[in-house]
């Protein structure tokens, strides 16, 4: 089978199994950039789960830059204290919804970047709530399951590791049409199948597709990342 079927088999094999997985925490905020673009701030380094708990405890209070801005510090460090860095983070709602009221109308901009000037901001947290908040997909959106999954599955050079370089690299070999799912698909794809530490590789449904670059086998019937990156 030659790269493009193979990309192909792929993608039609895990897009159709991940109907019957969890949705993303971020799918709840498709269409709604400012809930988009908290929700992509409070999860970086953070769990799913965690992520939703604190955009939950936030939303209850205030669903607006306007109105969340005025919350306590208090209640904004409460709602958002089951993400990590929350004290960080904490600050960074406040000061991203004064830039919105103050600069952007309370809009949220549509432009990478502009969206990366904003506090606690980065590129990653830029290219997800252009495309969970306004379905702008000129990027992928590179998180640690699109990285290392991409490794494992040779779409990805087993020493890139910049979020940048993986998105360059990923979408020259994608199809355009693959982008905007590519991501959601990987993050469910890795908590159900391809773990970080110990990979589902012996019941993997994409097994045959895969060389399991940097997996190694540890038992009949077990797989675990290596540690050669
Ligand atoms: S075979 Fe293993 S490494 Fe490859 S995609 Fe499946 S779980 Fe991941």
């Amino acid at each position: 089978m030659n790269q493009t079927d193979r990309i192909h088999e792929l993608y039609r094999r895990i897009s159709q199994a991940a109907q019957d997985w969890p949705p993303t925490t971020l799918s709840h905020y498709e269409g709604q950039p400012f809930k988009a673009l908290i929700a992509a701030m409070l999860s970086a380094q953070t769990r799913e789960e965690q992520t939703l708990a604190a955009m939950n405890n936030l939303l209850a209070l205030a669903d607006t830059p306007e109105a969340m801005l005025q919350l306590s510090d208090e209640q904004i460090l409460q709602a958002v204290s089951p993400v990590s860095f929350f004290q960080n983070k904490a600050r960074y709602v406040r000061e991203i919804c004064h830039q919105l009221v103050t600069q952007y109308g309370g809009s949220v901009p549509r432009a990478l970047d502009e969206l990366v000037q904003f506090k606690g901001v980065g590129w990653k947290v830029a290219v997800l709530t252009l495309a969970v908040g306004y379905g702008i997909h000129d990027d992928i959106t590179v998180d640690v399951h699109v990285a290392r999954i991409g490794r494992r599955l040779g779409l990805v050079q087993p020493q890139t590791k910049q979020p940048e370089k993986v998105n360059e690299e990923l979408k020259r070999i994608l199809p355009r049409g693959y982008w905007p799912h590519w991501n959601g698909l990987m993050v469910q794809f890795g908590r159900e199948v391809c773990k970080p530490t110990y990979p589902q590789c012996a019941t993997c449904l994409v097994r045959d597709l895969c060389p399991r670059v940097g997996v190694v086998q540890t038992g009949p019937r077990s797989y675990k990342e290596g540690d050669y990156l």
